[in-house]
């Protein structure tokens, strides 16, 4: 890759993320990303661009020699957050942001994808760049990649995701389970409303889903066991509309759970159940529990994949070994289906001192890590279909 100038390709990545950034758009319907995805990568002739979705791009390079078949993801969506950074590349579009820096994934793909496209003649094998989209919104743009049937024949994937916890270019992973189990939970309790100066004749779910949102909160302290992690948040408690009136007719609860096996997992979501039932019962109201089918399952990394990835990381310079995986969720997780997948994260720290966090309004990547980024799927697609 001697030929290649990066300190044009940086100036690139950073104008095709400025661009990005620019114009964010909701998960499952990012139109102009995609639109702007393929406008730009039309004139590398050797990539074969597909939209097996709605919005979202898939693109194709045949290398001169039969191989492997080798899938690089990024994803394409923003956030609902109003942007508060004052860059110059800051969002145009009110209350919507490239806060999670899918932009800046977006940017080193079309980056590797560019320059790849000139190397064809030096690839055995195939590989796929996938722009995927709705990350952020269940049930996910990943799922239905994998059901289409365009990834087929792919036999290892790889992503990145920026982090802004970390040093400006440096990459981190984590053998075996590196992201949790995401569950979303809502729970309607349902009682009888009436006249507030007149409790005896209301049942009040008010009351049954104050207690609940307590008693959930003893499954992690007193149900799981100790040497495992997870988490229960309730995130929202609906009832009544302000009045002092009146005691009203339901509760509405609504939170998340995260884990890091099927076993805990299965285990938290049945205590959910158990105790919102037997809290609603003792108050004499009805409850339902109902969580959402589509959550997004724990990203194992792959150990073979891991001793790749690492080692082409290394060879960049900064290299970080994670001990312990994150408790987020992310769809990369359904690529599983198909083949082992290594999911790392790259520093985005700007300078130093406390960052603003993924998905805040003052979210603000270093945009040097774009090199890295690209620099890092080059140096695995070197490995594994160009030797
Ligand atoms: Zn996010
Ligand atoms: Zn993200």
């Amino acid at each position: 890759m001697e030929q290649i100038n990066w300190q044009q390709l940086s100036r690139q990545l950073a104008d095709w993320r400025a661009a990005i950034h620019r114009y964010p758009e909701l998960s499952h319907q990012e139109r102009v990303t995609t639109d702007y995805i393929i406008r730009q990568l039309s004139p590398f002739g050797a990539l074969e661009i597909s939209c097996p979705a709605a919005t979202g791009v898939v693109v194709r390079l045949r290398g001169a020699h039969p191989g492997r078949t080798l899938a690089f993801r990024a994803d394409i969506d923003a956030l609902p957050v109003e942007e508060k950074t004052g860059l110059a590349c800051a969002s145009t579009r009110p209350g919507l942001m490239h806060a999670c820096g899918h932009d800046m994934h977006t940017a080193m793909l079309m980056g590797a994808a560019s320059v790849l496209a000139q190397q064809q003649a030096s690839i055995h094998g195939e590989i796929l760049f996938i722009f995927q989209r709705g990350e952020e919104m269940s049930p996910g743009g990943a799922k239905e990649l994998v059901a289409s049937g365009v990834l087929a024949g792919a036999e290892m994937f790889f992503a990145l995701h920026v982090l802004p916890s970390l040093p400006c270019g440096t990459l981190a992973l984590k053998r075996g389970i590196a992201t949790a189990n995401r569950d979303t939970f809502n729970i309607s309790i349902q009682g009888r409303g009436g006249h507030s100066a007149m409790p005896h004749l209301t049942l009040d779910p008010l009351i049954a889903a104050t207690q609940a949102v307590q008693a959930l909160q003893s499954i992690v302290a007193r149900e799981i066991d100790p040497r495992e992690s997870a988490v229960i948040s309730v995130c929202s408690l609906i009832c009544g509309d302000g009045t002092t009136a009146a005691i009203p007719n339901e509760a509405r609860l609504c939170g998340t759970t995260r884990t890091f096996t099927p076993e805990v997992r299965a285990q938290i979501k049945a205590a959910i159940a158990r105790i919102v039932q037997g809290v609603a019962q003792a108050h004499r109201c009805q409850a339902r529990v109902i969580f959402d089918e589509w959550d997004y399952s724990a990203i194992i990394n792959d150990d073979r994949l891991c001793d790749i990835a690492s080692a082409a990381a290394r060879s960049l310079g900064a290299f970080y070994a994670q001990s312990a995986p994150a408790f987020v969720g992310e769809d990369f997780s359904e690529y599983q289906a198909i083949a082992p997948v290594c999911f790392a994260w790259l520093g985005v720290a700007n300078g130093e001192g406390e960052q603003p966090a993924l998905h805040n309004s003052f979210f603000n990547p270093c945009e040097d890590a774009l090199l890295h980024g690209t620099r890092y799927y080059l140096a695995l697609a070197r490995k594994l279909v160009m030797s």
